[in-house]
């Protein structure tokens, strides 16, 4: 290799660098629009001030406030329209949601929808008799009145200087697979590179455009007379029957008196149930709260004995109700009261994680999900379900924690039930899902609101015979461009509504035209970059040889198009430590050249010819380049690094390039050398549980913060794969690949043995996931709500755009909604989420995913419509946020209060009237204590013995972009006794609760959190078992230092091994796996997954928590 040492001191040559100088405007939005001050891309589907001449509502309009802008963003140029006679949404008797359920929409490739469909429609018919008594005490509500009192706003600590407060930081983290169902067949991620690049099923080898639609000879599913959905009537349960107003509560029993003890040492007892233990736990555990479930939609089989309920009028529950909404706890009773312990509730007899999750499995997974429904809660995301899109995004890609949202925003402040959907927008699908259909308008683009510029889609109203449209989202009514005309049937529905998928669809895909591109120009393919860190501790671990050796085989996995032969990303390659080593690696050269860049102060890229190139075309050069850096640095004495430089390098080379692309950084050490972006030490766990707790989780400078602004204009995504043997401050490293949309991968003490598979695993699915560029997201909303926060990872320029360099298949972006007028029952929600971005070809697409939601005047329909899991996943990224800016402590408390606050307005106002003293939960946040106390437990608000500074940042940052069931796993770690697993059969033995006291010491199990597997080997396991599954002849001769399970031919072995693969692929990251031998030292940390127990660091029980929920739910009711 011919080393070029060049000490710069600028750049060579005046640098092409298109960056963002000159991009001005025309660019998103398809107009040429008057600068607009903050963002290059404001001007990307904004209600701006450009709006050609609006038409004129036809008949009574709203003022678009909502379309997701801030009324304080100064870009409405709309307001000419005034309030005037307002209406809501689309008038009722024009609602798109009157599609025929089971007339189905073209689905390609699928079968029309089975009649199944019946059954939720069925649903809305009379409801049990019991339902009646619900109580429905609005009228004397004043719990929740008191206006949020949730964590204090939690600003950004390193977001974007300039942009709203309430919007987030950006962290990242990947999701998570959802589709169990799949992953079996996808078989075990296999350990060697030759077969090993498992997830190789090319990301987007399936995922592109499939033609639509389809060859003209396909047969058209027929359309099945289907009666209309009374969607209408499905927010009018009876259960809200607003008349029945019933008395205050009873006073509290005698029985139950006022607590004891601290705070979480449990209630002195709920009154004694007057029914036999175990009865009382089976009516709590399916019919305790049966009333308010009457209506809800798709519920099947929430009762034990009326498996058919959902396809029939529910059957009255069972008469024999005696306070079963109460938790028993039975040994009361046979105490005598000075020995009752401070709480002796019967852990069997409160809601059970694993019961609910099996329940919703045995109800809901035989059936497609079918989307055509307004406002369906999907199954649970641990179920595993077939989804058919029929007008509503899949829940794949959008969960809601309310699929029923209060019409006003007073209901709303009362209820203190977060809105908020966790949106993933390019979620991977199972193989038996119909990806998006690319859409192509040609040269005119998509066809949009002239308004408010949401897209064409199914809840759209044509009109005037199919002249205009009116915009669902706005209700100004638009022109039908010329080509885009079509006849209206009889109904009033275009003729050609089956044959485009924006008209018949929740989710697809538009090309985009020049008009949405940076400078009016087709973007260039992204490339990648490989920056290694070459320091002494990154050659000495092995970790240099290592990464090199590996790209050469993923070199050939890089994300193609379609079924594109050859990827048409390109690469390059850099070294660090101190200075910059870039590489020439053109096709025509016999040797690599190395180009150093020692002044890292001024960073440029000494090269453009040669640096980023196509694989294939230099594979030569580049294997000998791979080859030779080992052993170029093999000797080396640096153990400083630099890491600002290496970023603006790659963001340098790619701007020099004009493309988009994807950094991969591998660090190992605090960067101290002298250079922008040096760090200090700060670490300080003193800090821990005072005021300046959240300035861990602060970076130490703004250096990071303008470096990911400027990243973000050139769509350059970082990812980080840090190897710290101690503190590198994850906190400040990490802003750039938040901002960016990145990830971070951290393997501490990293070593070539026990790491090496799991950063392989995780480098291959990273450089192989599906990933856009320069990517833009904008929520649209239906008047009355608009999207007011932000989680995930990703930079905001102003208040509604979410800007990412990348966003790949796992990342997901949650939206919080605020209500800024009344909604209506009749046009219910609408949500509309468009995301423009750079596919791995270089070609511009905007996906849109829409979603309908109902909305309520009564909060038991809220109640009935909640998914804890969403809710959980939305509340934990708030606390997460709000570390940054408020003691633990507060963020913790203010947690605790709005779930009481929640809880409590349900009590006082849907629930039956009953004693104090028993704790009534809604069936459907059944579990928001349990899962609540495991977010107040995780090592961000309660760090645990042995968690370091950089841990807790890095899974803060994590946990920001993880999708539901990510943070379901997570939270709640699975826990499966293997030891009971059927051998020969495929499937996954049940779970059970994360609890010390249901582990038998004569067992193996499993525990899983999506970012470890324990084995966890009893004492007193059979001496055989443990020859199979770890080929030694006693408990005493297992290592705990194994990282991995022996392979032995034998069943139970297999089976082992092959459910730890099950679990591996259902993950987005490698899970580390960890033996422990039971009263080993390991233990104690596995001990702190058992989520329900106490933990060591003072981590309130399920029990305790239980107990104190319970309590600051009475004083709010008090
Ligand atoms: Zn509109």
């Amino acid at each position: 290799m011919s080393v070029n040492q060049q000490t710069h001191t600028g750049p060579p040559y005046g640098q092409p660098q298109p960056g963002y100088q000159g991009y001005q405007q025309p660019a998103y939005g398809g107009q040429p629009l008057p600068g607009v001050p903050h963002s290059q891309y404001g001007v990307y589907n904004g209600p701006m001030p450009g709006y050609q001449q609006p038409v004129p509502p036809q008949g009574s309009v709203r003022a678009p406030s909502t379309s997701g802008t801030s009324l304080s963003s100064g870009h409405l140029g709309y307001s000419p329209f005034g309030q005037g006679d307002v209406q809501n949404g689309i008038p009722a008797s024009t609602a798109p949601m009157q599609r025929p359920p089971a007339s189905q929409p073209f689905l390609p490739g699928s079968a029309p929808v089975p009649v199944s469909q019946t059954s939720m429609l069925q649903q809305y018919g009379p409801p049990p008799a019991s339902v009646q008594q619900l109580s429905n005490h609005m009228a004397g509500m004043t719990i929740g009145s008191t206006s949020t009192s949730a964590p204090p706003p939690a600003g950004l600590g390193y977001g974007p200087p300039t942009s709203v407060p309430p919007v987030s930081g950006s962290f990242s983290a990947t999701g998570s697979g959802l589709y169990t169902p799949y992953t079996a067949s996808q078989g075990p991620l296999p350990p060697s590179v030759s077969q090993g690049l498992p997830l190789a099923q090319p990301p987007f080898s399936g995922i592109g455009p499939s033609s639509y639609p389809p060859t003209t000879g396909a047969p058209r599913p027929p359309t099945m007379p289907g009666p209309p959905l009374p969607v209408q009537t499905a927010a009018g349960p009876p259960t809200s029957q607003p008349n029945h107003v019933s008395s205050p509560p009873p006073p509290p029993s005698t029985l139950s008196g006022p607590y004891q003890g601290p705070p979480m040492s449990g209630l002195r007892g709920p009154p004694p149930p007057t029914h036999p233990p175990q009865p009382g736990y089976q009516m709590q555990q399916n019919g305790s709260f049966e009333q308010v479930r009457g209506p809800q939609t798709n519920y099947g089989g929430a009762y034990p004995g009326t498996p058919n309920y959902g396809s029939q009028p529910g059957p009255p529950p069972p008469p024999k109700r005696l306070d079963p909404d109460s938790i028993p706890s039975p040994q009361l009773n046979e105490l005598p009261p000075q020995q009752k312990p401070r709480h002796r509730i019967d852990p069997d007899a409160i809601p059970s994680p694993i019961q609910v999750i099996e329940d919703d499995r045995s109800n809901r997974g035989s059936e497609p999900f079918v989307t055509g429904v307004r406002g369906q809660v999907p199954p649970l995301v641990t179920t595993n379900f077939l989804v058919k899109d029929q007008g509503n995004a899949s829940p794949r890609y959008i969960r809601c924690t309310s699929y029923n949202i209060p019409c006003t925003s007073d209901m709303a402040k009362q209820s203190q039930v977060p809105l908020a959907a966790v949106i993933k927008p390019l979620a991977t699908l199972p193989p038996d899902e119909t990806l998006p259909y690319l859409v192509d308008h040609g040269e005119s683009g998509p066809v949009r609101c002239n308004r408010c510029k949401a897209y064409m889609c199914p809840f759209m109203q044509f009109i005037e015979g199919g002249r205009r449209f009116q915009c669902c989202f706005c209700s100004c009514v638009t022109e039908v461009p010329p080509h885009y005309f079509q006849h209206l049937d009889h109904t009033g529905k275009r003729v050609d509504f089956y044959d485009r998928p924006e008209l018949s669809l929740g989710s697809y895909e538009f090309l985009a035209t020049v008009d949405y591109c940076k400078n009016n120009k087709f973007p260039s393919p992204p490339a990648f970059i490989f920056m290694i860190d070459v320091s002494y501790n990154a050659v000495k671990s092995g970790l240099v040889r290592l990464i090199c050796e590996e790209l050469k085989s993923l070199l050939d996995y890089l994300p193609r198009e379609g079924n594109m032969e050859e990827s048409a990303i390109r690469v390059g390659f850099v070294t660090y430590n101190k200075v910059l080593h870039f590489y020439n690696v053109k096709s025509s050269l016999a040797q690599p050249q190395m180009m150093v860049v020692s002044d890292v102060a001024d960073m440029f890229v000494p090269l453009l010819d040669g640096f980023l190139v196509n694989v294939n075309e230099s594979r030569t050069v580049i294997i000998s380049l791979l080859d030779q850096i080992p052993e170029m640095f093999a000797d080396t004495r640096e153990t400083e690094t630099v890491f600002g430089p290496v970023i603006q390098a790659g963001l340098e080379a790619l701007k020099a390039a004009e493309c988009a692309g994807k950094l991969f950084i591998f660090h190992t050490s605090l960067p101290i050398a002298e250079a922008p972006g040096k760090l200090k030490n700060r670490d300080d766990k003193k800090l821990i549980n005072t005021d300046k707790e959240k300035t861990l989780f602060q970076p130490q400078t703004s250096f990071y913060n303008n470096l990911a602004k400027d990243c973000v204009a050139q769509g350059c995504c970082v990812d980080l794969f840090l190897f710290p043997n101690q503190y590198l401050d994850v906190a400040t490293l990490g802003i750039v690949t938040y901002q960016t949309g990145g990830s971070i991968y951290k393997y501490a003490y990293f070593q070539l043995e026990t790491d090496q598979d799991r950063f392989l695993n995780d480098l291959r699915r990273d450089v192989q996931k599906e990933v856009g560029f320069d990517a833009v997201m904008r929520v649209r909303t239906s008047t009355g709500i608009r999207a007011t926060d932000f989680f995930g990872a990703f930079f905001m320029s102003n208040t509604t755009d979410v800007e990412m360099a990348g966003l790949d298949c796992d990342k997901t972006i949650t939206v919080e909604f605020k209500h800024d007028d009344k909604l209506s029952e009749d046009s219910g929600a609408l949500l509309q989420c468009a995301l423009l971005y750079t596919s791995c070809a270089g070609q511009r697409r905007l996906r849109i995913h829409n979603l309908s939601l109902n909305c309520c005047t009564q909060l038991a329909d809220l109640y009935r419509n909640c998914e804890t899991d969403t809710l959980i996943n939305y509340l934990a990224k708030y606390a997460y946020r709000g570390v940054l800016n408020s003691p633990v402590k507060t963020v913790r408390d203010a947690l605790i209060n709005q779930c009481a606050q929640i809880l409590a307005c349900y009590r006082k106002n849907c629930a039956s009237p009953s004693s104090a003293g028993q704790l009534i939960l809604p069936e459907c946040m059944k579990l928001l204590p349990v899962y609540l106390n495991c977010v107040l437990k995780s090592d961000v608000l309660q760090p645990g013995l042995e968690v370091t500074t950089d841990d807790r940042a890095y899974i803060r940052q994590l946990v920001t972009s993880m999708d539901v069931a990510e943070t379901n796993v997570f939270f709640y770690p699975r826990l499966l006794p293997v030891t009971k697993a059927d051998v020969d059969s495929d499937s996954l033995p049940a779970a059970i609760r994360n609890s010390e006291e249901r582990l038998s010491k004569g067992d193996i199990y499993l525990l899983e959190n999506g970012l470890n597997i324990f084995v966890w080997v009893g004492v007193n396991v059979q001496q055989g078992l443990i020859q199979n599954l770890f080929g030694v002849s006693s408990f005493s001769q297992i290592s705990s230092t194994l990282n991995t399970l022996p392979v032995l031919e034998n069943p139970f072995s297999k089976k082992v091994r092959s459910i730890i693969d099950m679990l591996q692929v259902q993950r987005s990251r490698y899970m580390k796996l960890i033996i422990v031998k039971q009263e080993d030292k390991l233990e104690m940390l596995f001990k702190q997954f058992l989520v329900e127990d106490k933990s060591l660091t003072g981590g309130a029980s399920y029990v305790d928590f239980l107990c104190h929920m319970h309590k600051e739910i009475r004083q709010l009711l008090s």
